[in-house]
């Protein structure tokens, strides 16, 4: 099977709706790459005494309309191109929410699953050591991603104190409550993604309480399971996995029950009244809704003919690989691509921003109900521009956010 370059993909979508909109050759290129990059060491002591020299990234990639911002991600498998595209899909998933943010990215090469929480800590704090005098409120504020978390954004946060000698929460988001977080941040992701299927069930005339399922049950999975049922009225979880394996019940699974025995157990596997299964066939049973919330590249052109469900909402950044694009596109799948599905994420973020800046902060019904807007909207904007111009709704999205980011780069006279 193919594999893909993330970032060549990025770079392909921003060029396909450059082309639909008209925008110069100029404008089109500072689109195209990161307006900043940091590549770095960092030299972390391990719990044993020795030192590990960890390979870091922060890549900034557009700060037309706000101050970058974007996660941090420890994985294993991090290189710059991955960075580099998931910095621009920041960019475009602030402007399709229509806040006034850029967007970035980093990470650090490492796998903290097999790493203590002190080496974790020294892992975060070294990170902001090497980075603090290029982020900030008003530059670029970093989020937690995959496998980093709000204790990942304490200890940042902390660090980055201690360097510039002030009180600055809002330099992270998605922090710890008692540390100047927003109600409703942590659930922000699942409950964006949610509302925004509520709205293509509606639009789409598909009834929302039908199967559901979840390809990758770690925090944002969990919690869309639990939030689809609240949210929409019912709807049966009918399979999940995670990275160890996934578990089956037509008659349908309780979300709550699920993630208590994941996070007794460490995995899906084993849940009562449920079958084992392959993971792979999670993405293939016949459903309503399809949430992949794992990694890149899950829906390929391995599997995509064999995708059922009528609406794929991707809680995932770039869950599904260009070709599979084309081909649920032509099944008449309804996708609803990553920057718009996920972008409720940020979008609380910015909600915590806001509160960091005020010092007010703001019970969780008043973040919900910023937050359920801001979807709807982005949700309509995307809809609208797919149905108008008969376009796949990820290239919808892509126009509306690049015509609002290439509005911002004019009339700052920069193109
Ligand atoms: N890491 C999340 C994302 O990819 C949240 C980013 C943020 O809140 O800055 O959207």
């Amino acid at each position: 099977m193919q594999s893909y370059n993330s970032f060549e993909v990025a770079q392909a979508q921003v060029t396909a709706a450059a082309k639909l909109l008209n925008l110069d050759r100029a404008t089109l290129d500072l689109l195209l790459w990161p307006q900043r990059e940091f590549t770095f060491t960092l030299p972390v002591r391990m719990d044993n005494g020795e030192t590990r020299v960890l390979h870091a990234y922060r890549v900034q990639h557009n700060f037309a309309r706000g101050p970058a911002k974007g996660g941090i991600r420890f994985h294993p498998d991090e290189t710059l191109d991955t960075i580099r595209a998931l910095a621009g899909w920041m960019t475009w998933k602030t402007a399709v929410a229509n806040l006034p943010l850029g967007g970035s990215k980093g990470g650090v090469v490492c796998d903290p699953r097999k790493m203590s929480e002190r080496e974790l800590e020294r892992t975060a704090r070294a990170y902001v050591r090497a980075l603090w005098p290029h982020i900030g409120a008003d530059r670029d504020v970093p989020a937690p991603d995959v496998y980093t978390n709000p204790q990942t954004m304490a200890w940042m946060m902390d660090e980055y104190e201690t360097i510039t000698n002030r009180h600055q929460p809002g330099v992270m988001s998605n922090k710890p409550l008692a540390l100047g977080g927003s109600e409703g941040r942590r659930s922000a992701t699942a409950r964006g993604g949610v509302v925004v299927v509520r709205e293509a069930c509606r639009a789409c005339g598909i009834d929302p309480r039908g199967d559901y399922a979840i390809q990758g049950f770690g925090s944002n999975g969990q919690r869309a399971a639990i939030l689809h049922q609240e949210i929409l009225g019912g709807g049966r979880l009918v399979a999940a996995s995670d990275s160890s394996g996934a578990v089956y019940n037509p008659e349908g699974m309780n979300p709550i029950e699920l993630r208590n025995h994941k996070l007794r157990t460490g995995s899906v596997n084993g849940f009562s009244g449920s079958e084992p299964i392959d993971p792979a066939e999670v993405l293939e049973l016949d459903l309503a809704v399809l949430y992949p919330a794992a990694l890149e590249n899950a829906v390929n052109v391995g599997n995509a003919e064999r995708v059922r469900a009528r609406v794929l909402c991707e809680l995932a950044n770039g869950p599904t690989t260009p070709q599979a694009d084309q081909v649920l596109f032509a099944k008449g799948i309804h996708v609803i691509p990553d920057i718009l599905a996920n972008a409720g994420g940020v979008a609380a973020s910015h909600l915590e921003m806001v509160q960091n800046r005020s010092g007010d902060y703001w019970g969780e019904a008043a973040v919900f109900a910023r937050l359920d807007d801001t979807m709807t909207r982005a949700y309509h904007a995307v809809h609208g521009a797919s149905r108008e111009r008969g376009i796949h709704p990820r290239l919808g999205a892509m126009l509306v956010a690049v015509a609002r980011v290439a509005q911002a780069c004019k009339l700052r006279g920069w193109v």
